[in-house]
């Protein structure tokens, strides 16, 4: 496909093929851009939210309300386009396109929901005659820039509020998964988007982000990455609005009343969808000692019975890591733990970018598969005396992006709510459960800011402050 920049679709002598993680074929190629192409999007970006900032609240609505409508026309090439480019398996490919309608549509209605509030001025002494009141505006240019684990719904997180807020936006997706992305800026040019108002520059990230990044025209950067490249933008980004939805390593606590076989089967699901590779996958867990040794047991059934393989078999659970060196660095890790004294209890071998769903009991904190983000289909199982240990076990980590528990005691689950540090809490779930239209974001290392379209386009828009006197 062709890159989106300055009001047309453009290609550049080289380019960069996109490549199925599966069979490793080459499914289409991009131009490769660079820092120009950066230039020349920002400035027509510019232009872009001039002719946002025109345009009324329902004229927003209707436009992103006509893009969800399209991309449900074309929601099984979407899917398709998602599994190919990033190995998810089809069921979960075409699962993502309803949920990117679903942030579509939701960020139309948050459109006709920008509003400020009258505040009472008076209620400070000596103010008679002042009447005040605030007036949200969109920033202007807002930069995206996106991973490759869920290339189309997260895209949509960010371009979605903010067209909703009345910005323009230069987008950079991930360079493995830049497919899905341009297919959607195809749909909104359809449904009636301004030409400027959206920029898409395909490029690799460590050669054209900081051109995007620092550009003192970019008003707000929206990221969601790893937590070592959210830090160089950061530093980069100079005076602006930014928000950071970074990496994790989610912690599941399994009190002594949960049911295990249930717990067992949200355990697998949690840690295996994706390959693993979800920001808020299950990578810790936590049980007490007292279940510790049924639950290890009740684990091997589900994760043996989870399919590996093409993800456009219809009868796979679970396809490739997006790259053979990730499969490699998980299997590495899992390799260092049992040298350090964990045990493999299920799966624990790969092939090139295929790894089995593995299972690491008597994990320790020290190790590499608790301390760092995994990323990757396997999961690290520990035993806790009683809940100040397994929330202390919870907390040790930079990260707290999501966390869960499995209990019906209601103290435990309270405190739990309050003392575990993360941005979503859980209960009666794992921690890989999101809703599009709900606050996310991390504590810690997991970052700063939500996403969630309400939320999102209260991020993309300053507020001001009018005195009448
Ligand atoms: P990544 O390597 O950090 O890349 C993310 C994006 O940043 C890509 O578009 C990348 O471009 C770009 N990039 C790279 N260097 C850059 C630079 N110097 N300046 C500006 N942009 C730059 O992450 P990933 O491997 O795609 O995704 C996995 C990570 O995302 C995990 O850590 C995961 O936890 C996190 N994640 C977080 C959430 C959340 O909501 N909190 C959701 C999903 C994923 P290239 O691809 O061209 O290098």
């Amino acid at each position: 496909m062709k890159m989106y920049i300055n009001g047309e679709w453009v290609d550049r002598a080289e380019t960069t093929p996109v490549v199925n993680p599966f069979d490793k074929s080459v499914i289409d190629t991009v131009p490769r851009g660079t820092a120009a192409d950066v230039e020349l999007a920002i400035g027509s970006a510019v232009r872009g939210a001039k002719a946002m900032a025109k345009l009324t609240s329902y004229e927003r609505y209707a436009i992103l309300h006509r893009a969800a409508e399209l991309m449900g026309q074309r929601a099984e090439e979407l899917g398709r386009t998602i599994t190919l480019e990033e190995g998810k398996v089809i069921t979960e490919g075409r699962g993502e396109v309803q949920r990117a309608i679903q942030t579509i549509t939701i960020s139309s209605e948050e459109a006709k929901r920008l509003h400020g509030e009258t505040v009472p001025l008076d209620a400070a002494p000596g103010n008679v005659n002042e009447f005040g009141f605030t007036i949200r505006v969109p920033v202007g240019v807002v930069a995206a820039i996106s991973p490759f684990n869920f290339p189309l719904n997260l895209v949509c997180h960010k371009v979605g509020p903010a067209l909703a807020a009345g910005n323009s936006v230069v987008l950079k997706p991930a360079g493995d998964t830049p497919l899905s992305a341009l297919k959607l800026v195809e749909i909104l040019l359809e449904a009636g988007l301004p030409q400027d108002a959206i920029q898409c520059v395909t490029g690799p990230g460590s050669e054209i982000g900081d051109a995007l990044t620092g550009d003192p025209r970019v008003r707000k950067i929206t990221f969601t990455g790893s937590m070592e490249v959210g830090d160089r933008i950061c530093r980069n980004a100079g005076i602006k609005k930014v928000t950071m939805e970074l990496g994790s390593n989610s912690p599941l606590i399994v009190m002594s009343d949960a049911d295990i076989e249930k717990v067992a089967a949200a355990t697998v699901s949690g840690s295996f969808s994706n390959a693993g590779q979800v920001c808020i996958s299950t990578q810790r867990v936590f049980a007490d000692r007292r279940i510790y040794a049924d639950f290890l047991d009740a684990l091997i059934a589900p994760t043996e019975a989870f399919t590996t393989g093409n993800p456009m078999d219809e009868s796979m659970r679970m396809g490739p890591m997006i790259r053979e060196s990730d499969a490699a660095r998980v299997g590495q890790w899992i390799g260092e733990a049992v040298d350090q004294g964990a045990r493999i209890v299920a799966g624990g071998d790969w092939e090139g970018t295929l790894h089995s769903p593995t299972i690491v009991a008597d994990a320790t904190a020290d190790m590499r598969i608790s301390r760092e983000e995994l990323f990757g289909p396997a999961v690290a199982v520990s035993a806790f005396e009683d809940i100040d240990e397994a929330i202390n076990m919870a907390n040790d980590s930079r990260f707290g992006l999501s966390a869960g528990i499995f209990t019906q005691n209601i103290d435990w689950a309270m405190r739990f709510a309050k003392e575990v540090e993360s941005g979503n809490l859980h209960i009666n779930s794992s921690p890989q459960w999101r809703a599009d239209l709900m606050p996310y974001g991390g504590l810690k290392d997991s970052g700063m800011g939500k996403e969630g379209p309400a939320y999102a386009v209260q991020e993309m828009t300053e507020l001001k402050m009018v005195v009448f006197h």
